[in-house]
Order: C-alpha cells, then structure tokens, then sequence
C-alpha cells in the first residue's frame, strides 16, 4: 500500500497561527490544498496570514480567537464551519513563555510569582484543552479527524531557567495521550491526538540569543545548543511541517497519543 500524505481539501484550525511557527505551518499547508483557518488572540495579523494564503491562490479565514475564553473560541468556530463547512485538523499553536515564569539573576525559585505560573500553564495546558473541547466537538459528532498539539523539547529535558514552560508543556504531551485514549475508547478509532515537540529552532525571534550582532558568531549559549545536538544545527520552522502533514494524513493512520521530536537528536541523546 502506498502511504497517502494527501491533505489538499482538508480543513485544518490553527490557534496562534500569526505567530512564527504557526504562520509558517498555515502558509505551507494552504500551498498544500489544505483549507486553513488562521487564529489568533492578534485578529489584524492573523487576516494577514489569511490574505497571504489566498494570494497564492489558496483557501483561507483569518479569525480573532483567544483561546482562553471558550465563548470567542466557540464563536470562532461557527465561523469556520459557516465558511468550511466542516472541520478535519485542530493544531493547537497558541502558547509561550512570560520572564517572571523562569528564574533568572534577578527571581530566584523561591520569589516566582504564582500569577506568572497560572498564565504559562493556562496559555500552554488550559488553552490546549479548551480549544480541543470547543472544535473536538466538532471531530467527535462526525467520528473522525485529527488534533496535533505543541509541546517541547524543554518537556522531555527540563531546561534550565524555565520552570513553568518546562512543567506546562511536560503537561501538554501528557494531555496528548490522555486525549487521544479518550477519544478513541469513547467516540471513536478514527479520532487521533498526537503532539510535536520542536526542538531549537532559528527564528527571527531568538536570533539576538543565538548569534553575536556583531560577529554573526555563535553565543557562548548557542554553542553549547549545538554542542548538545547530534545533527549540529538548529532547526528551521519549515522543518516542523512535514511532521504535521504526517501526523494529519491518513499516512499516520495508526499514530495516535504519540510525541513526535522534531529536534536533531537533542531530546534523545547526551554528549
Ligand atoms: P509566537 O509567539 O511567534 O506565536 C504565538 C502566537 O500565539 C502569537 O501570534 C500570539 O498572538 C498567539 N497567542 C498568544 N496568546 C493567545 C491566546 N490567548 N489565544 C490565541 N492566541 C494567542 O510563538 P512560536 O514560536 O510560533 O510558538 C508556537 C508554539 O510552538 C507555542 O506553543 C510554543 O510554545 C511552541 N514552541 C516553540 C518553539 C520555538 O522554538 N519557537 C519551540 C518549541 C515549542
């Protein structure tokens, strides 16, 4: 049998889909066929990242939703099934960090503040869940489709400083697996949960923390990154998509409640 990676048609809902890997994800599945509603809490971005995709002659909807609040998440998806019709993939992008989470010189463990703590659970593990009832629904009433969540390396191999980034996304990867036995034991087989975690990626974001401005060099921080890295290089958000469109096709139709590592070994091997 041929493996079918095929997902031209499908409609997929992306949360914090103007964000840097997220956006990337929309644009490359609506080059792929793929029908794309583009989420996010940044509604101007987000109809940006729609308008890309229909440029280029694809099929896209760019809509304000926070995934912290079930009624815009809810009013998110009438939308999308007015315009879709229907709704195949849920991925689950919305999700971060926030300084005040992690210890650094100036917050020692003891002086973290507990609000700091609940908004990187709640953005990362709360906001997963909400999104996964609110278009789950969709995917339980018709028997069938996919959710992909974002977890991390920093799940698998805490890294140091970010303390509830770490812990919120060790729980995001748990939350995959109970999902995915949820809703293949009660609604049915042809519903499955899986996660990505992303390794280091180079963004535009992270750049200043990776290479000297000057020099162009790598950071002393980088270097030990790299070190660490079987494949000695860092990833490229475009490298997350072919994960995805793996995971979502009926070319993974036995993978279910799995973390796949997109990573360059980090995760799985110490030098
Ligand atoms: P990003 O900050 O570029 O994008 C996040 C997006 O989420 C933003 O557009 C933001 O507006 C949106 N958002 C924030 N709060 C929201 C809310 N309440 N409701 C809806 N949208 C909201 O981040 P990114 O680097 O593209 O990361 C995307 C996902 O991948 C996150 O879950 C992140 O934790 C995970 N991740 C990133 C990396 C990396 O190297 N960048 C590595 C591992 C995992």
């Amino acid at each position: 049998m041929v493996p079918n990676f095929d997902v031209k048609g499908k409609v997929f809902v992306i949360t914090g889909a103007a964000g840097i890997l997220c956006s990337e994800m929309a644009r490359e599945l609506g080059e792929l066929g793929a029908r794309v509603a583009v989420l996010d809490l940044n509604e101007e971005r987000a109809k940006e990242v729609a308008k890309e995709i229909c440029d280029k002659g694809g099929d896209a909807l760019g809509l304000k939703a926070n995934v912290l609040d079930k009624d815009s998440l809810t009013a998110a998806r009438d939308a999308v099934l007015e315009k879709f019709g229907t709704i195949d993939v849920l991925i689950n992008g919305a999700g971060g960090n926030r300084p005040d989470a992690s210890t650094s010189p100036d917050l020692s463990f003891f002086d973290m503040p507990p609000e700091a703590l609940r908004f990187v659970f709640d953005l990362n593990l709360v906001g997963a869940i909400l999104s996964s009832q609110v278009f789950g629904k969709v995917l339980t009433d018709k028997k069938e489709g996919n959710i992909i969540n974002i977890s991390s390396m920093s799940a698998l191999r805490p890294l140091t400083n970010v303390l509830g980034y770490s812990a919120a996304k060790a729980a995001v990867s748990n939350f995959t697996a109970w999902l995915a036995g949820h809703f293949a034991l009660n609604y049915s087989p042809n519903i499955r949960v899986n996660a990505i975690a992303p390794g280091f990626l180079l963004t535009e974001q992270n750049r200043f923390l990776l290479k000297d401005k000057e020099t162009g060099e790598m950071t002393p921080r980088a270097k030990h990154i790299i070190g660490q890295t079987p494949m000695g290089r860092y990833g490229t958000p475009e490298e997350l998509v072919g994960a995805i469109v793996f995971l979502a096709s009926d070319a993974a139709s036995f993978v279910t409640g799995t973390v796949l590592c997109i990573d360059g070994g980090f995760g799985n091997f110490a030098i």
